[in-house]
């Protein structure tokens, strides 16, 4: 299946360099929950959770925040992950064989699910995913193929939609001095499903534009995971821009495992 998003030529336009220092960004809130970090307690955040990185992988987006909105927010990074793997699964290997693992290991628990003080945290997690998802809603078939589906259900999508309008504030402002971005406009496309159905097609053309037609007198930015080098599909992917006219405006697009995207507008 062909990946029709980013195309390379595009992402041409993004220069892959280092973010500015923190110290340049003049922050003066905490990106998680938008409040002072003065007279703070402070930890720095991984603004993309590292358990989607390949070991070793280098220069990965931090932000100082505050360390008790830091600790809640690695609960919702494993979630995340799983998530990202079962969207991604139709379209990238990797992600398919993480997902596979994962529902392994909460099958395998599930027959201690009812002892109490087993370690059953992948079942519960599994069933917190999928239990709002119907059957049928699992699963394509498209000119002879089976191609798995999953359907998030609301109370998943409602809390993706908040995980990544965060994830997008924070990458926009590590890479965008003195940026206030508002809450963005948040929308994500799974590149499979979009072109059986024709579902996200919006989402990729809105993309693929904004992509395209950024301007070049605006902040721009990207960064770019791979564990086949540069030609190879990306892990993690993440591309941006703010307008010169007004620094707390632009984009952020991010994608994972060269299979799904978000895309956030400020
Ligand atoms: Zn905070």
């Amino acid at each position: 299946m062909q990946n029709k998003m980013p195309r390379s030529g595009d992402l041409a336009l993004y220069a892959e360099k280092l973010h500015p220092r923190i110290s340049e960004l003049n922050l003066t809130r905490c990106y998680l929950c938008g409040l002072s970090l003065e007279n703070s307690s402070t930890s720095p955040d991984h603004i993309i959770p590292q358990n989607i990185f390949e070991k070793g992988s280098g220069n990965r987006p931090f932000l100082p925040t505050h360390a008790t909105c830091n600790n809640a927010k690695s609960r919702d990074d494993e979630w995340f992950k799983r998530v990202v793997d079962l969207m991604a699964a139709s379209g990238s290997p990797v992600a398919d064989a993480s997902a596979q693992q994962f529902l392994d290991k909460a099958l395998l628990e599930s027959h201690d699910a009812y002892v109490i003080g087993a370690k059953v945290r992948n079942f519960r997690l599994a069933r917190r995913l999928l239990r709002p998802a119907r059957s049928d809603s699992l699963q394509v078939t498209y000119d002879g193929m089976v191609v798995p589906q999953i359907s998030l259900g609301e109370e998943n999508a409602a809390r993706l939609h908040a995980y990544i309008a965060s994830l997008c504030t924070g990458l926009f402002l590590r890479n965008v001095p003195d940026a206030e971005p508002s809450f963005p406009t948040v929308n994500w496309v799974q590149y499979a499903q979009a072109e059986l159905t024709g579902r996200g097609r919006l989402v990729h053309e809105q993309a693929s534009e904004l992509t395209r037609s950024a301007s070049t007198d605006g902040t721009m930015f990207c960064q770019r995971w791979s564990t086949e080098g540069r030609g190879g599909p990306s892990t993690v992917l993440y591309l941006g821009s703010a307008l010169a006219e007004d620094s707390s405006r632009g984009f952020v697009y991010v994608q994972f495992y060269s299979a799904v995207g978000f895309f956030a507008i400020f």
